[in-house]
């Protein structure tokens, strides 16, 4: 399963076959690019990527905007057999050239942006930087439109092994540093194959609504390689806006939506004032994922759309691993069943044997999705396999069914007088009270009890702190066992969240270390 192979075979028919649209805020479709023309303009690029020196095994870092030619570059690196670094631009500049320097690419193609941050960056890369901009070039760059101008269309790709990395990604880091996650042809083909044909029957028909962001592997290896893979057309929104999605799903014929909860969430809030002009007639399926969507938000889009997210679950470092079936029941508050192929189990960490049904431990996951370790670092890889089963950090419990539920990461675990509490089952709570718009849930010292829990809370905005917070506080009392209650309430505007929609609880704890209690 070569993803150069199957890309070229799958995109070298109905040349004039429109693939990518690219959204204005405005509601307008502002380009197109069809089949013919994204191979076309791929081989210009190999050749340019040829003529810069970049071979086989080679690395290229990339960060461009979604229509202004990223899926061009990702297929023309691809397509000469190297690997591509997506940059996050949303990382600081120390954070890119850690990034820059760790991978050891030999050539950068990025936005102004991205090198004006720090024009220093430039020199973390062991070859040239090609910049796409219409403005002055930044200094020991080359704009990346006259690189192009003196090549050709024409060059072949080059089908390489199977084994090869495709993407080297580089994890969110909410908590340390940033480890590369090599992940490979075969990892990336299998879980395609398995996730968006065998498990979401995602076919050439399809209309992908693409708002997430292209770094990731969530809308860069489902939503683009994906598109890439099955032939589907993607509609790209640069930008998540809730009503721009709602608004576009019927005006753009969309059939699928991925989105992670924070998006579902605030669609949620629009849905009943936009009720007259949304519609969901040509929708198939609306899915969720990289963060935990709650119950309730399931339930309150059921309630104003009629369609129950399919919510899947995976990781960088294993792709998707787990999906709620499209065919079978959609399980609130699970993430659903192993994709074919992929084994799921939870076990004892410490034992290191598997639990029954019912029993909370950590999730370990075997299968062709899962990485083969951390990028030049033989620590970290020995730590995060037992045998070949990767161990992922998350805690959860499989039901009798074999549908998986996540009751949040090992690391986030709340220890509280040497119990275990975990930030899902007080946020389950916690969120179903009136009055509560979003919340988290967190550890902080105690001098007593070692941890305590701590509740951060986004109020609607009609309600009054103070008399939310006893009632709170009445809820906990009723349905959570006393050392799981929150000793600690804050309310916030916003729940700090990264790009993907996690929540970022290092940045709750600080919160709650300044917080008096009360
Ligand atoms: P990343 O490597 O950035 O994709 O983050 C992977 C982590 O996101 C997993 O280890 C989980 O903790 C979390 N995650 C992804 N999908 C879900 C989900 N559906 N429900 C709960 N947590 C999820």
């Amino acid at each position: 399963m070569n993803l150069v192979h199957h890309f070229w075979n799958q995109l070298s028919h109905d040349a004039d076959r429109v693939l990518f649209e690219h959204l204005a805020p405005s509601g307008e479709i502002i380009w197109r690019q069809t089949r013919g023309a994204l191979l076309t303009e791929a081989s210009l690029w190999m050749a340019a990527l040829r003529g810069a020196g970049i071979r086989s095994g080679d690395r290229v870092a990339l960060s461009l905007g979604k229509a202004t030619g990223l899926v061009t570059a990702h297929l023309a690196i691809l397509g000469v057999g190297a690997g591509v670094v997506p940059l996050n631009p949303a990382l600081s500049a120390v954070e890119t050239e850690a990034v820059l320097k760790q991978a050891e690419v030999k050539l950068a193609i990025t936005t102004a942006s991205t090198v004006n941050r720090s024009p220093e960056i430039v020199t973390a890369v062991n070859g040239p930087w090609w910049v796409a901009t219409q403005d002055d070039i930044p200094p020991h760059t080359v704009a990346l439109a006259s690189v192009l101008a003196g090549y050709q269309s024409g060059a072949e790709p080059h089908i390489g092994s199977d084994d090869a990395v495709a993407l080297l990604l580089f994890t969110s880091g909410t908590t340390g540093q940033p480890k590369g996650v090599g992940l490979t042809h075969h990892n990336i083909g299998s879980n395609l194959q398995s996730l968006l044909v065998d498990t979401w029957h995602m076919s050439a028909e399809d209309r992908l609504l693409h708002a997430l962001p292209p770094h990731h592997l969530h809308g860069l290896g489902l939503g683009l390689y994906g598109t890439l893979y099955v032939g589907n057309v993607a509609v790209l929104l640069d930008r998540f806006d809730p009503v721009g999605v709602l608004t576009a799903l019927a005006r753009q014929r969309i059939s699928v939506f991925m989105g992670v909860p924070t998006m579902y969430h605030r669609m949620v809030e629009r849905m009943a004032e936009l009720a007259g002009d949304v519609s969901y007639a040509s929708m198939r399926v609306f899915i969720s994922g990289s963060a935990p969507l709650s119950p309730e938000t399931f339930r309150r889009f059921e309630e104003q759309s009629g369609f129950r997210i399919v919510e899947r679950y995976g990781l960088t470092e294993t792709a998707i691993n787990t999906s709620n079936p499209l065919d079978g029941e959609r399980r609130p508050g699970t993430v659903g069943l192993a994709l074919p192929g992929v084994e799921v189990g939870v076990f004892d960490p410490h034992a290191k044997q598997p639990l029954s049904p019912g029993e909370t431990g950590e999730i370990w996951v075997r299968g062709p999705n899962v990485f083969s370790g951390y990028w030049n670092n033989p620590e970290a890889t020995a730590t995060a396999f037992c045998d070949d089963w990767f161990r992922t950090g998350d805690l959860g419990v499989l039901s009798a069914d074999h549908y998986l539920s996540i009751n949040g990461r090992m690391k986030e675990l709340i220890i509280v007088g040497g119990t275990n509490v975990t930030p899902g089952e007080v946020e389950a709570v916690l969120e179903t009270q009136a009055g509560v718009r979003e919340c988290a849930v967190a550890g902080v010292p105690d001098a007593d009890l070692g941890e305590k829990v701590a509740a951060f809370i986004v109020p609607q905005a009609d309600q009054d702190a103070t008399t939310l917070e006893d009632r709170l506080r009445k809820r906990a009392e009723q349905d959570l066992a006393p050392y799981k209650r929150p000793r600690l309430y804050r309310f916030l505007t916003e729940i700090p969240r990264n790009s993907m929609g996690k929540v970022e609880r290092g940045k709750l704890k600080d919160m709650g270390n300044e917080a008096p209690e009360v």
